[in-house]
């Protein structure tokens, strides 16, 4: 049994590889702990599996988890647990997005006992203004709406003690939603600062589509909340198409009928057809959310492990 594995997605990575295996390598060895490292390859398009191999002749620590299609990082993540060994366990980005060097503050924390160290960004000023601004969102309205709360810009860099890794191998959705997942665990935690640097190689595979149906992911797999938005807005405009009504007989009986009101009557049936189709759209997420799961399909398939 190793000590530390450490657990490192690859989608079309082959640029960055180099420099990511001569920056963690060797901060693990100062680590002075057994470690392995659990390359999953989800499906690169590139020369992402050759190169692997390759560093697996000279760093036989490597294990080389290979997918049979590309699945998404939350997948590559849950296979990269699945296969680890560890004592504790640390997904890192194979991007150097995630500085290795944190790897070692990490580990002290773990041998002053805590069982999960948080990797918390301290500033973002490298992102854009919107991508700040998107992901501030992002976590208000999370952590209104559901239990238990995200802590703010925290992402899957953390180390977990074996009993965390084992906790989190215990939920079984199929929609993963990681940090979620990794909150909903618990345990005793510790926070380390970073501040995340820029890509070195390739580019991001999240596009601000990708990112806003990642965040409603998010949202549906840990709030049944917005589908009682639409139980409020119904009590709420009946309320009101009650009074109007009272108004409107009152109206009548005392003042006579008077025809005019298409205005107010397209209105109502425009903005009432909006808010029906609101919450079906709402009410469809979780029953797609349903069908998915209730399908069982496995999470990953794993081509080969070398
Ligand atoms: N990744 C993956 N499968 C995917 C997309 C990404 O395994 O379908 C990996 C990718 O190789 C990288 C990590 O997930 O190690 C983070 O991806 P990316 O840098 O694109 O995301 P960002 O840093 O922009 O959040
Ligand atoms: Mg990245």
């Amino acid at each position: 049994m190793k000590e530390i594995s450490v657990v490192a997605p690859f989608y079309n990575e082959s640029e960055s590889m180099d420099a990511f295996f001569k920056t963690l390598v060797p901060i693990l060895k100062k680590a002075k702990l057994s470690f392995e490292i659990v390359c999953v390859n989800d499906g690169s398009k590139d020369d992402t599996l050759e190169k692997l191999i390759k560093f697996k002749k000279k760093h036989p620590q490597i294990k080389i988890v290979n997918f049979s299609r590309n699945f998404g990082k939350d997948a590559a993540l849950t296979a990269g647990l699945d296969f680890a060994e560890g004592e504790c366990v640390v997904p890192i980005d194979s991007d150097l997005q995630d500085p290795p060097e944190l790897i070692l503050d990490m580990i002290k924390k773990w041998k002053e006992g805590f069982d999960v160290v948080l990797a918390k960004r301290t500033d973002r000023s490298e992102d854009t203004l919107t991508k700040r601004a998107t992901a501030g969102l992002f976590y208000k309205v999370y952590n209104m709406l559901s239990e238990p709360k995200l802590p703010e810009n925290v992402g899957d860099f953390r180390l977990m003690d074996r009993k965390v890794v084992d906790a989190v191998k215990l939920l079984p959705e199929r929609k993963r939603f990681m940090k979620g997942l990794f909150a909903f665990a618990g345990f005793k935690t510790a926070i380390v600062e970073y501040k995340r640097p820029e890509r070195k190689a390739g580019a991001s595979k999240w596009s601000y589509f990708k990112l806003f149906n990642y965040a409603i992911d998010g949202i549906t797999s840990f709030s049944a909340f917005p589908l009682r938005i639409s139980t409020y807005f119904g009590l709420l405009v009946t309320a009101l198409a009650f009074a109007r009504g009272v108004w409107i007989l009152f109206r009548a009986i005392f003042c006579g009928i008077d025809v005019p009101g298409y205005a107010s009557l397209i209105v109502a049936i425009l903005f009432l057809g909006g808010v029906q189709l609101i919450s079906l759209g709402i009410i469809g997420e979780y029953v797609g959310r349903i069908y998915v799961e209730s399908k069982n399909r496995p999470l990953y398939i794993v081509k080969d492990v070398i």
